[in-house]
């Protein structure tokens, strides 16, 4: 999609640090970490937002968890746990409209979120 920054990054247009990526998924460390893993997980695909999630579209979702799980088993930091979350909308503090999923590890990770 024209405009959209992490289209921009899924081109290669912009340049980031690419953890991991296939067909569908592309992983790479957000600019502004908050954990000593902060990575961002997005779907090739453009989709704005989790509530644009639909039968047309949601196989990429799963997949994306199935990345995480992958992850999971490879990263030393999110053997001791680790937490996903995906803002949707401005009030839950979305910036970004181009779905993704933070996955954040290798801190004690405090709830509830604020
Ligand atoms: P949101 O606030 O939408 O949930 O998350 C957007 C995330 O994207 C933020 O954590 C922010 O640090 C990250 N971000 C914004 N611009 C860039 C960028 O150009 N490169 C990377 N790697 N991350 C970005
Ligand atoms: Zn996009």
């Amino acid at each position: 999609m024209a405009d959209c920054l992490f289209c921009k990054i899924v081109a290669g247009e912009i340049p980031s640090k690419k953890i991991y990526e296939d067909d569908l998924v592309y992983v790479f460390e957000d600019i502004n970490p908050t954990a000593p893993v902060h990575y961002l997980l997005i779907p090739k695909t453009h989709i704005s937002r989790l509530d644009e999630v639909n039968a047309d579209n949601s196989a990429v979702i799963a997949h994306i968890y199935e990345v995480i799980a992958k992850l999971s088993k490879e990263v030393d930091a999110m053997k001791d746990g680790f937490r996903v979350v995906s803002n949707c909308g401005e009030s839950a503090g979305q910036s970004v409209f181009h779905i993704h999923f933070h996955l954040l590890a290798g801190r004690p990770l405090t709830w509830p979120a604020g």
